[in-house]
């Protein structure tokens, strides 16, 4: 079962570590351990699904409002002049963790060449920072983007 396996399974039961940022029921918000650019996120569902075509579509709309929530924070609170919103469904388009996944990738300077750029581990004060960086505006944002967006 990709359940028993899957490494964003064992994060949403608690099993395997993480930098948490927001979760509900049905969905966890993460910072990516090998991030492209400083706070750089994950949307994932709490259930396993492989790809964003196998995902119930009330749950899908929930991700993106949330992802959504989350490139408005990086925009309009933060000053990033650009947001990747993105998933990977399937090897070819770049899909590595086969649980359904929204990165969410502010863009803070110079216009990106390389999409994915070079990806180091995040360390701990990093994480910390960009958890802090956040957290003023999480809550309001991403239940703000639901009530609207699921009403
Ligand atoms: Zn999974």
């Amino acid at each position: 079962m990709p359940e028993e396996t899957c490494i964003f399974c064992k994060i949403v039961k608690g099993t395997e570590e993480s930098y948490k940022l927001y979760r509900d029921d049905d969905v966890l918000v993460i910072l990516d351990k090998y991030p492209v650019s400083r706070g750089h996120l994950l949307v994932l569902t709490s259930r396993h699904f492989e790809g964003v075509q196998d995902v119930e579509p009330k749950l899908l709309a929930k991700a993106w409002l949330v992802a959504s929530a989350l490139a408005a924070i990086y925009r309009k609170e933060l000053g990033a002049g650009g947001v990747n919103v993105v998933t990977n469904s399937g090897r070819p388009a770049g899909q590595v963790i086969f649980h359904f996944h929204i990165h969410v990738i502010p863009r803070w300077n110079s216009i990106e060449t390389s999409f994915w750029g070079s990806r180091g581990v995040i360390t701990e004060k990093e994480a910390q920072s960009v958890i802090s960086m956040l957290e003023p505006y999480i809550n309001n944002y991403v239940t703000g983007y639901l009530r609207r967006g699921l009403s």
